[in-house]
């Protein structure tokens, strides 16, 4: 069977597809039919432009074509399509279970597929927290029913009465993609800040994902102050210093630098980008995050936008986002995640409007916007948008457009007036598009997962093909 492809202004590209549209039947040893992609350039790991055939194969890519010499600064105007990896989203909350009138998985899947996401991580902080054995296991049962995308939990670490450890709560941290540690409290989640529990924490988990806000510097009286006044800078710098002590704690008792991989999650000042330059000179694993919201706003937009972009941490200053800049495209920054954190518009219009932005339907197209205006070059906005977050999070499989690779890809399609005229309808349960002041150079035409369609052009389609980041590589 041929299908042709919706263009605005290209000549028609065919994909030749063999039965495209049945799920594979349980135990179906033809899942993953082949696949060939003809027409439509793309970019290898190297930011290299490529021309040939993209081969599908029982979900995995099969390359055949050329690459052009040297990373390409800009994609020349009369390539109208190009093919990109899926975006690899490390940090997302779809608040299920426990508030599935926020967004909830298929919903947050559906958004996610609008903006070129095709992994996502989970965040712990539903309710209950998922933060034991039983937890964990009854989210990944949700996840299996209603995930529709690539997908991988996070373990929360609740406080601190009994220090968790994957013996104690018989979890094995190859299943998961981190642990999460809250230095303030999130919704279900307890804080832990103490320097000794987080050494001990560090030496026991391969993996530990941390939201640095020491929360015993916010103001205890918060009448009359602005968000970021409630959540001041100071506690990131006290929430850095905590940090660093428990890593060279764990390195004393150790004798070595600890294993531990530690990843920031969205830095958005200064003093974090010197902490992560600072800690990867010491020789410790550290590894960076950051979310559009703080690349695209800042204090002052809070200001004249409202509850909708109100976030934690808070928006920062020009000068923070300059240096954020700076840090994707030297490498400071290792990924950009959306921190997809919808509220019911409701929420956000009362009087105490809850904090969280979401931002998951735009992921590559801002990426691209990055890339297509020059402020970080194609083949950073590749590691920022896939190939980062997949090494840290050990998928394995995916975050490449490279033989072998696991068939996850996204067609970015240039916009044209006529996007502008028309935006496209808002897919999360929060309501609202934060970024919709911003012109977008491309946009998302199509997104394959394991190789097939599984949504095109705002026409979701039910192939259940997602499947826990973890199991998939424990089975190989
Ligand atoms: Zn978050």
């Amino acid at each position: 069977m041929t299908l042709k492809w919706r263009h605005d202004n290209n000549t028609p590209v065919s994909v030749t597809i063999q039965n495209p549209l049945l799920p594979p039947a349980e135990g179906d040893s033809s899942f993953g039919e082949s696949l060939k992609l003809t027409g439509i350039p793309w970019l290898n790991r190297h930011g290299r432009l490529c021309h040939g055939t993209i081969k599908i194969d029982r979900g995995l890519l099969k390359i055949d074509g050329s690459a052009a010499a040297g990373d390409i600064t800009t994609i020349p105007d009369h390539i109208t399509e190009i093919i990109m990896p899926g975006y690899i989203d490390t940090h997302v909350h779809f608040r299920q279970p426990g508030q599935e009138y926020k967004e909830g998985i298929g919903n947050g899947c559906l958004a996610a597929l609008a903006g070129g996401v095709t992994t996502v991580i989970d965040m712990p902080n539903t309710i209950p927290p998922t933060c034991t054995f039983a937890v964990l296991d009854e989210k990944r049962r949700l996840w299996q029913k209603l995930g529709r995308v690539g997908w991988g939990l996070f373990l929360g670490c609740n406080g601190c009465e009994q220090i968790p450890t994957p013996a104690s709560l018989g979890i094995d941290p190859a299943g998961i993609a981190a642990l999460k540690v809250f230095m303030a409290r999130s919704g279900s989640c307890a804080a832990v800040s103490e320097p000794e529990i987080l050494a001990c924490l560090i030496l026991n988990w391969p993996k530990i994902a941390v939201h640095a806000e020491d929360e015993t510097l916010f103001p205890a009286d918060t009448a009359g102050l602005d968000h970021s006044s409630r959540r001041p800078r100071a506690a990131v710098i006290s929430a850095l210093q905590i940090l660093a002590t428990s890593l060279e704690l764990a390195q004393r008792q150790l004798g070595r630098v600890p294993e531990c991989r530690l990843i920031l999650l969205h830095a958005s000042t200064c003093e974090e980008l010197h902490w992560v330059r600072r800690m990867k000179d010491l020789g410790y694993d550290v590894r960076a995050e950051t979310c559009p919201h703080y690349l695209h706003f800042t204090a002052e937009d809070q200001i004249k936008n409202g509850a909708q972009i109100q976030v934690n941490p808070p928006l920062r200053d020009a000068t923070d986002q300059q240096a954020l800049w700076q840090a994707l495209a030297d490498g400071t920054i290792d990924f950009v995640s959306s921190d997809h954190a919808p509220h019911a518009p409701t929420e956000k219009a009362s009087a105490n409007p809850p904090s969280g932005i979401p931002g998951i339907e735009k992921m590559w197209p801002l990426m691209a916007l990055a890339a297509e205006s020059g402020r970080i070059s194609w083949r950073r906005a590749l590691d920022l948008a896939a190939q980062n977050a997949a090494e840290c999070y050990a998928m394995r499989d995916r975050g490449v457009i490279a033989d072998g690779a696991r068939a996850d890809l996204v067609v970015l399609r240039r916009t044209s007036y006529k996007d502008v005229d028309m935006p496209r309808k808002v897919v999360t349960k929060a309501g609202y598009d934060a970024y919709r002041h911003l012109v977008l150079p491309w946009d998302v035409e199509r997104v394959l997962i394991a190789g097939k369609t599984v949504w095109e052009q705002a026409t979701s389609r039910a192939v259940p093909l997602a499947e826990e980041v973890y199991a998939v590589q424990s089975s190989c």
